[in-house]
């Protein structure tokens, strides 16, 4: 995963798959337009959450990042993220249509730029590169506990004949072990229904709380749906230890902007 920097300080990062051809990003909160005035300065500036801000900056910060790639606003496609393991399969029948609750997207269009938005939460991006089928998933502990990751390879499987063998995997800046701390109650919820090998994810912080480590679990969980570890990338970044680079819902609660990631073929 690499850090560009491009022109007016647009900053993201780029998973190892990204090319010309294929867009494999993650967006920090530096290049947009939000957050010019004390009042909103929480907001600055790549915001893409219309909570606390003006249509007109997001529709804004949509153009800043989308024609960086090539791409326009009107081919982002997202989703309403509910904290669930549903996945929508977008087509050609169904990219016009309204934004569904969901928290994963698949295709194997191309010309299109599958969103998904977070602040804490894990942003993953898959590409299968023999099928020309990508995905973006938005995995906070309901969706990492529910593997969605798992779950959204099967469908890429079923729709598209990906073997998870040809996987490429990118998970980007979430919150880490070192400030994700959980309640006891969370950690024996997981154990449940995971079994102890969970435990490996836990560790206890200075407070005496259990620390939950997402992004290593959503890795786990990529591992044994048949991604080779080879072919996954780790961001080591956490979103709430560094806010030059992002916002965190756990550092600011809802004081605060959204990032975005994305993933599309060029047509
Ligand atoms: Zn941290």
């Amino acid at each position: 995963m690499t850090l560009i920097n491009d022109k007016n300080h647009l900053q993201y990062f780029a998973a190892s798959f990204h090319s010309p051809l294929l867009t494999a990003i993650f967006a920090t909160r530096n290049g947009g337009v939000s957050g010019q005035t004390p009042e909103t300065e929480h907001l600055r500036s790549l915001n893409f959450s219309l909570n606390n801000d003006s249509n007109e900056n997001v529709a804004e910060n949509y153009r800043i990042i989308t024609s960086s790639q090539g791409f326009g606003t009107a081919d982002v496609i997202g989703v309403r993220q509910i904290h669930s393991d549903k996945i929508v399969t977008i087509s050609c029948e169904t990219r016009h249509q309204p934004r569904e609750e969901a928290d994963a997207l698949v295709t194997n269009l191309k010309g299109v730029l599958l969103s998904v938005h977070t602040a804490d939460c894990v942003p993953i991006l898959l590409y299968d590169s023999r099928n020309s089928a990508i995905a973006a998933i938005h995995a906070g502990w309901r969706g990492t506990f529910a593997q969605i990751g798992t779950k959204t390879v099967q469908r890429m499987t079923e729709l598209y004949g990906t073997n998870p063998a040809d996987i490429h995997a990118a998970i980007g800046p979430a919150i880490g072990l070192c400030c994700y701390e959980v309640g006891d109650d969370l950690h024996e919820q997981f154990r449940k229904q995971h079994g102890a090998g969970i435990d490996s994810f836990f560790t206890t912080g200075e407070g005496g709380k259990p620390h939950c480590n997402l992004k290593a679990m959503n890795e786990a969980f990529l591992i044994s749906a048949g991604i080779p570890q080879n072919n996954i990338e780790v961001s080591e970044l956490c979103t709430q230890c560094h806010p030059d680079l992002f916002y965190s819902h756990r550092r600011s609660g809802t004081k605060r902007g959204t990032l975005a990631s994305f993933i599309g073929l060029q047509a």
